[in-house]
């Protein structure tokens, strides 16, 4: 029973995976991202039949080309339905069924949207951020009642407003836009799953992941500008997964 719900998990994320795939590469151009319709090749702007959306089967049926002009649909694609269906296995199987699951599926979700607008684009659609927002925030209404969700509100309005300082003093300190207002917005996020406090660590971790991996893309890619918003999801997930408390990391703390 456990596996055939992991399963339908990762099923069910391929799908949203293929979805978030639109909503990230349409939104930050203005785009429909809601009429399926308009699901077209990129290259030769061929209208997609459904048998042409299954995610990841369709990809390895039509060996990774367009049926029309045999142009090269990226790996990147497929890869964000895998990588989509595994996250959402992995919640599954952390959380159980419950509310935790519902706002650690939001924030994979989020993660997804934001590896490829962001990657794409050097963008976070204000919308996605927004609506991820309420779904956590009319969650925890249901499930913890008004008085805790005020205070995780409170908290996400804690991390929004510190880091708004601190892009305004990095502003001023280097003449020059700093750090992305939309990483500023998504501090609200990360405030709201987490405690401010452990909000600190989570940019620090995600500092600590970006750095080598901007250093090598710097090498192999002359890439001047790395994205800092997925790295900021990804470190706030390994933070709400592994269920770190402020108790334990200051015991843990004062340990050291
Ligand atoms: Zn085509």
């Amino acid at each position: 029973m456990e596996l055939f719900y992991i399963i339908m998990f990762f099923i069910l994320g391929t799908v949203l995976g293929s979805f978030y795939n639109v909503v990230g590469y349409r939104l930050p151009k203005g785009e429909s991202i809601i009429n399926p319709k308009h699901s077209y090749c990129p290259s030769c702007h061929h209208k997609l039949e459904t048998f042409e959306l299954i995610p990841v089967i369709s990809y390895l049926m039509q060996k990774g080309q367009c049926r029309n002009c045999k142009e090269k649909i990226a790996l990147f694609y497929p890869l964000i339905e895998v990588l989509t269906g595994l996250l959402f296995s992995v919640c599954y199987y952390s959380f159980g069924l419950g509310y935790e699951l519902i706002i650690a599926l939001t924030l994979v979700s989020l993660f997804v949207i934001i590896v490829v607008s962001d990657t794409k684009y050097l963008v976070i659609p204000d919308e996605v951020t927004l609506t991820s927002s309420v779904v956590i925030v009319i969650t925890m209404l249901i499930s913890i009642g008004i008085k805790e969700t005020a205070l995780h509100v409170l908290s996400g309005l804690a991390m929004f407003f510190s880091m708004y300082m601190i892009m305004l003093f990095g502003n001023y300190l280097f003449k020059k836009e700093s750090l992305g207002g939309a990483d500023v917005k998504l501090m609200f996020v990360v405030g709201l799953v987490v405690h401010p406090l452990i909000g600190f660590f989570v940019i620090f971790v995600a500092s600590a992941i970006a750095l080598p991996i901007s250093i090598v893309l710097f090498q192999i890619n002359n890439e001047k500008v790395i994205p800092f918003g997925p790295f900021i999801m990804l470190s706030v997930i390994l933070f709400y997964f592994l269920k770190v408390d402020v108790k334990s990391l200051i015991e843990y703390l004062t340990f050291i």
